[in-house]
């Protein structure tokens, strides 16, 4: 049988093998693998590596072309560039290739890599299709004695956080992966998702909060409580699901912490910890905003992380044996930000256009109801996104809505709907003749993609290490490198390289 008919058969046969506790390793050993390795302070390691904390930053879904289209939006809306600026140009910075076994990553594969250094296909977290196990990052930091933190945007279940100390061959088991946070217990967990931990929304009807709080940890579930804490172990639910956009915070008036808010209690909160801490902090819906190919739902989430960015890079400075890691897992969208008219001399006017955004599409499809009609749609997107439609574009749109094939741009790249359709037609698309009073920013897909994208270093050991191109799963070693162990997860790789 070749490796790869092995892997994709073992993905069939190791479904429910992992959530029974059954870790096959025949795949595995057929194919001749390298066991792993447990954890071990290495002999000869380079020192000036070492860190105390780590602080993983993610910015999921995040291209270089998200960068320009940041720091033109900072720079015209706040009259200065990206923090993250400093960090890319003052370096070390580069690229990152973010390949899984399946060519285009998804954020669980990518997750998988930084946290076990290997690949596996989409979907998983630390495994490999057959089940194998593979030793994520927050063990290997509770190994050496650090504390642990996961901060996000996102459901504290999503496949990014969840992709440092969880193990499941489906991302979407989140409750299963609730269950698994009780079992670990991070000493911080942020975010959104609390209906994971709900015995009104979880399959077994099971309180996890209520256990968490008996198991030690505060229980929050506002801004304020958040403030107001002085626990060193935190649960903090802000949301059923994902934390709203940025946008939604800013304009329409949803009550939830910011990132900043989030990471600066929970670094504090690390922080008095005795021998450092492991962290990710996931910008986790620049993401979302791309699917949706909502250009200013996307542009505010960067401005959000680059806030939270302030906070992290503040804390850095005051605690210097801190080593930052910024990454984004892959590319979402593929949107560019375009030039337009003679000499491109129009581009600026048509990119400000952005800034008459006043909430995302999630907002607004969520107010227009599951079947709108033409006018109401054109009546709400001039008041979301500051434009008029022609009749066509608002019938396309509203179209979208109830036939979401028949109204998409295309039928594969474009399924995130009525969000792609709506986004096509606030960028000047479907009115039968050429607009010119849409912004310049228009996507690709509504998908990932498979460009290269940001990573930086900033603190400790970060001047030892010199980088131009990497791959997604180098980041793991660093990450080894600076709490001073080594760990060999098992191999396993795909017939067909990717
Ligand atoms: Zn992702
Ligand atoms: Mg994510
Ligand atoms: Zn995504």
């Amino acid at each position: 049988m070749k490796r790869r008919e092995m892997i994709r058969r073992g993905l069939q046969v190791g479904a429910g093998g992992l959530l029974s506790g059954g870790l096959g390793t025949t795949a595995l050993a057929a194919a001749g693998q390298k066991p792993a390795a447990g954890p071990g302070r290495a002999a000869h390691m380079d020192s000036g590596l070492l860190a105390r904390n780590i602080i993983f930053y993610a910015y999921d879904g995040f291209s270089w072309e998200d960068v320009a289209v940041g720091q033109a939006f900072a720079r015209r809306r706040f009259g200065r560039p990206l923090r993250l600026d400093r960090l890319l140009k003052n370096g070390p910075a580069g690229s990152c290739e973010t390949y899984s076994f399946d060519v285009v990553t998804d954020s669980a594969a990518a997750g998988t890599a930084w946290s076990t250094g290997r690949k596996t296909l989409n979907g998983l977290l630390n495994c490999y299709p057959d089940g194998e196990p593979l030793t994520p990052i927050l063990e290997i930091a509770r190994g050496a004695g650090r504390a642990t933190g996961l901060i996000t945007t996102t459901r504290v279940t999503h496949a990014t956080p969840a992709a440092w100390c969880a193990r499941v061959l489906d991302r979407n088991e989140e409750d299963d992966i609730a269950l698994q946070y009780l079992a670990f217990r991070p000493d911080v967990l942020l975010g959104g998702g609390g209906r994971h931990f709900s015995p009104a929304t979880r399959s077994d009807g099971r309180d996890l909060a209520a256990e968490f709080s008996a198991a030690g940890h505060a229980v929050l579930r506002t801004s304020a409580a958040l403030q107001r804490t002085n626990a060193s172990r935190l649960l903090g639910l802000f949301s059923g699901s994902h934390l709203p956009f940025e946008i939604d915070r800013r304009y329409q008036n949803a009550r939830t912490p910011s990132l900043a808010e989030l990471a600066a209690k929970g670094l504090e909160v690390l922080a008095g910890y005795e021998h450092g801490f492991v962290a990710q902090i996931e910008a986790g819906r620049i993401d979302h905003a791309n699917h949706h190919n909502d250009a200013g739902a996307a542009v505010w989430e960067v401005q959000a992380a680059d806030d939270a960015l302030g906070v992290v890079l503040d804390f850095v400075d005051r605690h210097p044996d801190t080593l930052l890691i910024l990454a984004s897992d892959h590319s979402t969208g593929g949107g560019a930000l375009h030039g337009t008219g003679s000499f491109y001399r129009d581009s600026s006017t048509a990119f400000e256009r952005i800034d008459a955004h006043r909430g995302s599409l999630e907002h607004m499809i969520e107010r227009l109801g599951s079947r709108p009609g033409a006018d109401a749609v054109a009546e709400a997107v001039a008041a979301y996104a500051g434009c008029r439609l022609t009749p066509e574009q608002a019938a396309l749109g509203a179209r979208a809505f109830v036939e979401p094939a028949a109204a998409s741009p295309n039928r594969t790249a474009f399924n995130d709907q009525p969000h792609n359709t709506l986004a096509y037609v606030i960028a000047g698309g479907g009115a039968g003749t050429a607009m010119r009073d849409r912004i310049n920013f228009n996507y690709a897909t509504g998908q990932h993609t498979a460009a290269a994208v940001p990573v930086a270093l900033y603190g400790a050991g970060a001047a030892s290490r010199r980088f131009s191109f990497i791959d997604n799963t180098d980041l793991f070693g660093w990450m080894c490198d600076a709490l001073g162990v080594r760990h060999e997860n098992a191999v396993m790789e795909p017939a067909v390289p990717a």
